[in-house]
């Protein structure tokens, strides 16, 4: 049973939304391609984790603390005996370990993945003593793009590539499982121990004079300029989105770049590269948000 689901986190929404609108540094557009790619492979595992059949807590994304140190766990699965931590990697093309070092084919050095599920599995032992709690945790790696290859692969079982997932799911569901109190005690000291700002988050300075007004398409990022008066057509990938819903996810767009900045029918305007009628903004916003003020100092919450 999955106890918590997983979300595009602020971050990655944020440079979603700067990436059509500014441009990006290279090594910026580097980072939140490898954010996109990440969240891609875990929600890729998400889709064998609902295979799970035995009585079991899924966890996901959790952010935790422990010794001052933060700590992000992409998946945790608690069963009877046992609770399975998952880092999930969504790695392509071909990789190599050699000795303690994790490489690309080509010799460049990756974060050694393993040792960050070590970490991982220390901080969180640490945090299960600290609240009280006796359950092994077994670590486990996972690659779950099918066009990963690792060479040289060592003979460790917390390994899981592509190519074993689906063994590896069946196994787990040989496993007996029958959860009590005490699991479900677990879950939710976990649930409530789980921050929801990040201290990592690398997000770039933005000035709204800076950025690009307009539409852009919620699946490439291109703008949209194609309006039969009902639906935009992207001309890049050919998503199709109705007036209605390009225009509230564009005022949340602008609500999470600025939260604290009060929404106008002008601003909204503005915001959208003028492509939306006032008229529209008005009717679509009054269905969807709350006015307050009056005339020309309305705004909407
Ligand atoms: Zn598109």
């Amino acid at each position: 049973m999955f106890l918590k689901n997983r979300y595009e986190s602020e971050e990655l929404r944020v440079l979603k939304a700067l990436n059509s609108r500014m441009d990006l540094l290279e090594k910026e557009k580097q980072y939140y391609s490898n954010l996109q790619k990440g969240f891609d492979g875990e929600v890729m595992f998400d889709g064998y984790l609902q295979r799970i059949v035995i009585q079991s807590l899924i966890l996901n994304d959790l952010l935790l603390e422990q010794n001052h140190s933060h700590f992000q766990i992409d998946s945790l699965m608690i069963s009877q005996s046992l609770t399975y931590l998952f880092e999930v990697k969504n790695f392509e093309g071909e990789y190599y370990f050699d000795g303690d070092t994790f490489k690309k084919i080509n010799g460049t050095e990756v974060k050694n993945p393993l040792l960050q599920l070590e970490r991982n599995l220390s901080l969180l032992r640490q945090l299960f003593n600290y609240i009280g709690f006796k359950i092994s945790i077994e670590p486990y790696l996972v690659f779950v793009n099918p066009d990963f290859t690792l060479y040289n692969a060592p003979l460790n079982r917390r390994i899981i590539l592509p190519t074993n997932l689906n063994r590896f799911i069946h196994q787990l569901n040989n496993n007996k499982s029958a959860l009590n109190n005490q699991h479900s005690r677990l879950s939710e000291q976990l649930l409530s121990s789980h921050l929801t700002k990040s201290p990592f988050t690398k997000v770039p300075k933005y000035e709204y004079s800076q950025l690009r007004k307009g539409l852009f398409c919620h699946s490439c990022g291109t703008v949209l300029e194609e309006y039969s008066g009902r639906v935009f057509m992207c001309n890049n990938c050919s998503v199709k989105e109705n007036t209605k819903s390009a225009l509230i996810r564009s005022v949340k767009e602008f609500n999470l770049l600025y939260p604290l900045e009060k929404l106008s029918t002008n601003i909204v305007y503005e915001w959208c590269g003028g492509v939306f009628p006032k008229k529209t903004i008005r009717q679509v916003m009054k269905e969807n948000f709350i006015i307050s003020g009056y005339g020309q100092w309305s705004y909407y919450e």
